[in-house]
C-alpha cells in the first residue's frame, strides 16, 4: 500500500498534488512520501518481530538519500552498507555506528580500516582473504572486528540473472561446501570475533522457495559449525524480497515471508538479522516527469518524455517494468512506445504499451521508482542529476537538489599543456 493516489482528478503524493511540486521543482523529479516509508517499515518490522529477537539494517544501496535515511533511523533501522562512502551518509543521518552492516565484494583497506574506527555493528566478510585481511588491520589496533561469514548457498533465485547473487558462480560470499572451514579459520584468528552466517540470494524475489531452500541450507551449515564447538548468535537473512511493479500484482509480502522463517529457522536460537531494501522504499516514490513531444512512429507513436535512462536506470539495466501514468488523466487512452532523449536505443521505457493519451506538455509518473531510481542516475549526455523531493501530508521539501551541468563542467579540467 502506499500514498499515492488522484483526488480530484490529480495524481498527489499524500496531501500534495505532483502538478504543484513538478511546476516548482521542474522535471523530471523523483517524489517520495514519508507516511509509505514510515508504513512499509513498520509493517516489515511487525511481520519479522514474529521469528524471535530480530535485527534491522536497511539496505542503503535501493536509496540513500539522506532524509529517507533519517525516516528509517526514527524507525530504529540500521543500515546494510557497500562502501565507506555509504557508511558516512548512514553515520549523518543518524544511524548508530553499532547498527551498521559492512556487505560487499570489494571492501578496501582503507574502508575496512574506516568502518572499524566508525564501531560498526558487524562486517559481512565475502571471502577467506577479506578475513584475513581485517583480521591484521584490527590486531594492528588492538581491536577484534565483529564478523559475520557471508555464504553462496548455490541456489537460483528465479529473479533477472542481473540481479541474482546466489548461485555458485555469482561473485558473492564464499563456497557453501568451504564455509564451514573457512569459519573455523577465521574464528581462530585473535583481531576478528565470528558470531554469524550471512547469505543474500538477489533481488525482486517474487516466489519464497528458493529463500527457503537457501535459508535451509544455513541451517544445516549452523549446526555443522556448532558441532565443532564454535559460535554462531546471529543469523543474516539479507534481503531481496520483490515488490508489485504491476497494477493489481500479487506477490509474498513481509507476512508470508516471515511466516516461512519462522519454519525453517525454527530451533536455531540466533538473532535473526534482516537488511531489506526495495521492500522499503520502492513503492514510496515515483518519478515525475514531462512530455516533450508526441512523435510519429511505424507501428505507434514515440511519447518522448524529459526522463532518460540516466534518470531511472531499471528499464535499460533489467528489462524493468514501470507503471506510467498521467498526473492528470483525461480518461482517452493510447498504445505508445516511451522513450527519453538520450542517443541510446536502450533509453527506451516502453514498448507499445497501453497508456493515458499523451500530448506535448502534459505531466506524468512512472511509479515505484522510489527504490533503485535516483541512486543510480548519472549525468549521461551532459544531463543533470535528477532532484529528489520528500513529502509528509500537506508539507513537502526538495530533499536532493538538481546538480546542473554546469557544476559538473566546473570539476572538470584542461590541463595546462593542452593550452
Ligand atoms: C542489495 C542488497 C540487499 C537489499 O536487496 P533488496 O532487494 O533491495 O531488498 C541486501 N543485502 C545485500 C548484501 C545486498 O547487496
Amino acid at each position: 500500500m502506499d500514498h499515492f493516489s488522484y483526488r480530484d482528478g490529480v495524481l498527489h503524493a499524500e496531501d500534495v498534488p505532483l502538478t504543484a511540486i513538478a511546476e516548482a521543482v521542474g522535471t523530471p523529479a523523483y517524489v517520495y512520501s514519508r507516511a509509505t516509508l514510515v508504513r512499509h517499515a513498520k509493517v516489515f518490522r511487525e511481520a519479522l518481530a514474529a521469528v524471535g529477537p530480530i535485527h534491522l539494517a536497511y539496505a542503503m544501496k535501493a536509496n540513500p538519500n539522506i532524509a529517507v535515511l533519517r525516516v528509517l533511523a526514527h524507525e530504529g533501522y540500521g543500515a546494510d552498507i557497500v562502501s565507506g562512502g555509504e557508511l558516512d551518509r548512514a553515520l549523518a543521518a543518524g544511524i548508530p555506528a553499532s547498527d551498521v552492516v559492512f556487505s560487499g565484494v570489494g571492501k578496501s583497506a582503507a574502508e575496512l580500516a574506516h568502518a572499524l574506527d566508525a564501531g560498526i555493528g558487524q562486517f559481512n566478510l565475502e571471502s577467506e582473504e577479506e578475513g584475513v585481511e581485517l583480521a591484521a588491520i584490527a590486531a594492528a589496533r588492538g581491536q577484534r572486528a565483529i564478523c559475520a561469514l557471508r555464504v553462496n548457498p548455490d541456489v537460483d533465485a528465479l529473479t533477472h540473472a542481473k540481479i541474482s547473487t546466489g548461485k555458485a558462480e555469482n561473485k558473492f560470499g564464499v563456497a557453501y561446501d568451504r564455509a564451514g572451514a573457512i569459519y573455523a579459520k577465521l574464528a581462530a584468528l585473535g583481531g576478528l570475533e565470528m558470531r554469524g552466517l550471512a547469505v543474500h540470494i538477489g533481488s525482486q524475489i517474487t516466489d519464497l522457495a528458493p529463500s527457503r531452500q537457501a535459508f535451509t541450507r544455513m541451517g544445516e551449515l549452523l549446526e555443522a559449525i556448532r558441532s565443532e564447538g564454535l559460535t554462531v548468535s546471529h543469523m543474516d537473512l539479507g534481503g531481496g524480497l520483490g515488490v508489485p511493479y504491476q497494477p493489481g500484482e500479487q506477490l509474498p509480502g513481509p507476512a508470508d515471508y516471515a511466516a516461512m522463517i519462522a519454519e525453517v529457522a525454527a530451533g536455531w536460537d540466533t538473532t535473526m538479522m534482516f537488511e531489506p531494501g526495495r521492500v522499503i522504499t520502492g513503492n514510496a516514490g515515483v518519478m515525475v516527469t514531462r512530455v516533450i513531444r508526441v512523435k510519429q512512429g511505424v507501428s505507434a507513436p514515440f511519447v518522448v518524455i524529459d526522463a532518460a535512462m540516466n534518470d531511472l536506470a531499471r528499464p535499460s539495466l533489467y528489462d524493468a517494468w514501470h507503471d506510467f501514468v498521467a498526473l492528470t488523466p483525461s480518461g482517452e487512452r493510447m498504445t505508445a512506445h516511451i522513450v527519453g532523449p538520450i542517443c541510446e536505443t536502450s533509453d527506451t521505457f516502453a514498448m507499445g504499451r497501453e497508456i493515458d493519451a499523451m500530448e506535448a506538455g502534459n505531466l506524468a509518473a512512472f511509479r515505484t521508482a522510489g527504490a533503485y531510481g535516483a541512486t543510480m542516475a548519472n549525468t549521461y549526455n551532459s544531463r543533470s542529476l535528477v532532484p529528489e523531493v520528500m513529502v509528509d501530508g500537506d508539507k513537502w521539501a526538495v530533499v536532493a537538489d538538481r546538480i546542473e551541468p554546469s557544476t559538473i563542467l566546473a570539476a572538470e579540467h584542461v590541463p595546462d599543456w593542452l593550452e
